[in-house]
């Protein structure tokens, strides 16, 4: 029940912030600032559901843990995303997936990275980071323009502190 009601309002966030960048795309800024104060207010819920779960340990036991979650998305969840994706021809939605396994992909070499660096008690390597908004390819180091998975530009990107 708390995993579904973590997932529930972790969905809502992410759909709610959406919905915040659409109303400022179109020029309605007071009505996106509501869109982003309920997503924070989500964001909130579902912070104080994964205390309960007691879902978030230490930064190792972390990094572990995401790490096989993104190698499991690629292994098994987004493989057979894209076998469905493929069988129903629908090419625009297999496009998005093999981004998202793309970007994965180059995410784990990182963190995987850091998880050598960590079985030392040491931080990783310090880089300049950035995201690519259209495909969520994560740059660590200088940006190569355009982005080598979705071919967005340079501009495309948010940097990350
Ligand atoms: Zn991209």
């Amino acid at each position: 029940m708390i995993t579904e009601a973590f997932a529930s309002e972790s969905q809502a966030n992410k759909k709610f912030t959406a919905f915040a960048k659409k109303a400022e795309e179109e020029g309605f800024h007071n009505i996106a600032q509501m869109f982003r104060a309920a997503a924070l207010s989500r964001m909130v819920e579902s912070y104080a559901h994964l205390g309960v779960m007691d879902a978030v340990k230490t930064t190792q036991e972390n990094l572990n843990a995401m790490i096989a979650t993104m190698e499991e998305e690629n292994s098994k969840t987004y493989k057979k995303y894209l076998e469905d994706a493929k069988k129903e021809g629908n090419t625009s939605v297999m496009r998005a997936f093999q981004s998202v396994v793309e970007a994965n992909t180059a995410y784990l070499d990182i963190l995987k990275k850091a998880q050598e660096a960590l079985k030392s008690n040491k931080d990783a390597e310090q880089k300049k980071c950035n995201v690519c908004d259209t495909c969520g390819y994560v740059i660590m180091g200088e940006l190569v323009d355009p982005c080598s998975v979705c071919g967005a530009a340079v501009e495309q990107f948010s940097a990350v502190e």
